[in-house]
């Protein structure tokens, strides 16, 4: 076992023989400045990423989890650019996110898109189907006349499983599940290579969240997308990510293949996270580990390891040395000073 210092530089590129990394991200950081007083002066800034680095190969799925407000929202929007990133590195096929101009980023949004969690919100009521799945068609000049984006639109609605004469219906006559289902045709209406999946079942029942899941794994194939697969819950990624990074507050405390982090968690933070899924084998069932109190604020995260304060493991060390990076083999990374 191996330790690194430097998170940032920690995050292992894609080995030989692998496919290449299609989303490249490294030491990323988003502060929003905390400002008070009449003039509005800044008085500190609350590190919603610090330092976080990860990659998404082509045709992957990298689940991304943690608890609400680590965040894991801002490291996606981050990484489109729909938020701009205070620091770090975002490549994109080999081009630089953070650094596109107007018509760069145009191009970009095209390969890039986004599905958000609430089919309700996410939706504007005025417009009708055709007019939210067809919007992307229209804005990039991909179709010439009405009939031609109801086909274009109609073909969509067919790939995410609804019928095509739905185009010219309006949101509140479909259910949630419909409506997670029209976001997803007009993410996909300008033939994206990833995705960023926002809490994308989140809202729905839990029925209704495995056909959506099962939807999205099937486009993935069918279509040879890659996905950031963003949820709070371990169990709704298990199925769907090849991969998953935990987050907690603002940093990627442990990556790891999917199956070798639900056998195997090394971060004290994940196994509490596992401890809380349900299993089908009873014989392996653990403990369930109540994590006490509440995530820290990150205006003023903890001195040393950020999850000393809630750790079942804490030591003294770990209230002010920041744990390194270590590397337990086979792309599986996590930071904490146990087994030093
Ligand atoms: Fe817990 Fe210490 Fe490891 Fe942090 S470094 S997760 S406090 S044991």
């Amino acid at each position: 076992m191996t330790a690194s210092t430097d998170h940032a530089m920690a995050e292992k590129a894609p080995a030989s023989g692998d496919s290449p990394a299609l989303l490249s991200v490294k030491g990323l950081k988003k502060y929003f400045p905390v400002r008070k007083g009449l003039f509005s002066r800044v008085v500190g800034h609350v590190k919603a990423v610090d330092d976080v680095s990860f990659h998404v190969l082509e045709g992957e799925t990298l689940g991304l989890v943690g608890e609400s407000g680590c965040g894991k929202t801002t490291a996606g929007r981050s990484a489109l650019r729909l938020i701009k990133p205070t620091a770090g590195e975002v490549l994109f096929d080999g081009v630089d996110v953070r650094k596109a101009g107007v018509k760069e980023l145009r191009q970009l949004r095209q390969h890039m898109q986004i599905i958000f969690q609430d089919p309700y919100a996410s939706l504007n009521p005025r417009m009708s189907v055709a007019e939210i799945v067809g919007e992307g068609l229209k804005v990039h000049g991909l179709v010439s006349s009405r009939v031609e984006l109801e086909a274009k639109v109609g073909q969509f609605l067919e790939r995410v499983r609804l019928d095509p004469s739905f185009v010219n219906r309006y949101p509140h006559e479909f259910s949630g599940g419909q409506r997670q289902r029209i976001g997803i045709a007009r993410a996909l209406s300008l033939s994206p290579r990833f995705i960023v999946c926002d809490e994308a079942v989140s809202a729905l029942d839990v029925s209704i969240q495995a056909q959506v899941i099962n939807l999205l794994m099937d486009l993935r194939d069918e279509m040879g997308l890659s996905y950031l697969f963003i949820a709070h819950d371990l169990s709704v990624v298990r199925h769907i990510a090849d991969r998953v990074a935990v987050m907690y507050l603002g940093k990627i405390v442990e990556t790891a293949k999917t199956g070798s982090l639900f056998r195997s968690p090394k971060h004290p933070y994940t196994q509490a996270l596992l401890s809380a899924v349900p299993r089908a084998d009873p014989t392996r069932r653990s403990e369930r580990v109540v994590l006490q109190g509440d995530v820290p604020s990150p205006l003023n995260p903890p001195s040393g390891c950020a999850f000393h304060t809630r750790c079942p493991a804490v030591m003294d060390r770990c209230k002010s040395e920041s744990p390194p990076l270590r590397d337990a083999g086979d792309g599986h990374t996590y930071s904490c000073h146990l087994d030093d």
